[in-house]
């Protein structure tokens, strides 16, 4: 089965000391891997000193992002190369603050993906859902055209790899946590076009995560449902009480 994965995205937040100050205090205290592997998503200002500093901890150090050039003259952008020497194992793609904020489109994102497998990086993809795109009738293509167009020539045995994550933007940060059936209903989604694209027994793999206003009070729920493998947790990664709480509920 599935194993469960509990992953904080910190965001442009903390310093750092304060990174690795708080993997300090994830020390022991982590769940074995082979039942809940955990993952914090930081800026790449931070990750060589998390890498170092998480040691033997059983905590995977993902970037937020990575370009979709292995490296070259392209300013300001982060190299999935060079994140993937640092020892990054996984980078989050296409979430939704990147597809608002920096506008990636489903074409850079799908970019981005072929960019994280060609260094070996293994992507956690984030499918968005606006609140205007859930109230309009083609809100069920939208989840489906942003799986597909992420996965566009992504081969069987990368695809069975990837983890994606179901993040409506308008449960991000607005304390507005989707319901149990809400979420369910949108990761149900994401394997469903995952398995009309591959099979099954391909999507049965595939770990689909929900993220939006996830803390350690209002897990349960979600954590139940059965097409809900994870979270994304923002916020609630930011102290480590809270994000130890979430990753030891299993
Ligand atoms: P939030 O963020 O938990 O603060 O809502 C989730 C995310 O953006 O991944």
């Amino acid at each position: 089965m599935r194993t469960p994965f509990i992953a904080g995205n910190w965001k442009m937040n903390l310093s750092v000391k304060e990174a690795v100050d708080f993997l300090h205090q994830l020390s022991g205290k982590l769940p074995d891997p082979s039942e809940t592997e955990t993952a914090i998503a930081a800026s790449p200002l931070f990750l060589e000193s998390m890498v170092e500093n998480s040691g033997d901890m059983p905590l995977i150090v993902a970037a937020e992002n990575c370009f979709y050039e292995d490296s070259g003259a392209y300013t300001g952008e982060t190299s999935p190369l060079a994140l993937a020497k640092m020892g990054v194992t996984h980078v989050i793609i296409g979430h939704s603050e990147r597809r608002k904020y920096f506008k990636e489109t489903d074409d850079i994102i799908n970019k981005k993906v072929h960019a994280a497998f060609r260094n070996g990086l293994i992507p956690i993809v984030c499918c968005d859902e606006t609140m205007s795109r859930r109230e309009s009738p083609d809100r069920i293509s939208w989840v489906v055209s942003q799986v597909t167009n992420a996965l566009k020539g992504v081969t069987e045995d990368q695809a069975r790899s990837i983890i994606v994550a179901y993040e409506p933007s308008w449960a991000i940060g607005s304390g507005n946590i989707a319901s149990a059936s809400e979420a369910e209903e949108g990761c149900y989604l994401i394997r469903q076009t995952i398995a009309d694209l591959y099979s099954d027994d391909l999507a049965n793999d595939v770990r689909v995560l929900y993220g939006g206003s996830v803390n350690d009070e209002n897990a349960a729920d979600i954590l139940e449902q059965n097409d809900i493998d994870g979270v994304l947790a923002g916020g609630a990664s930011l102290k480590p009480e809270s994000f130890l709480n979430l990753a030891n509920f299993l």
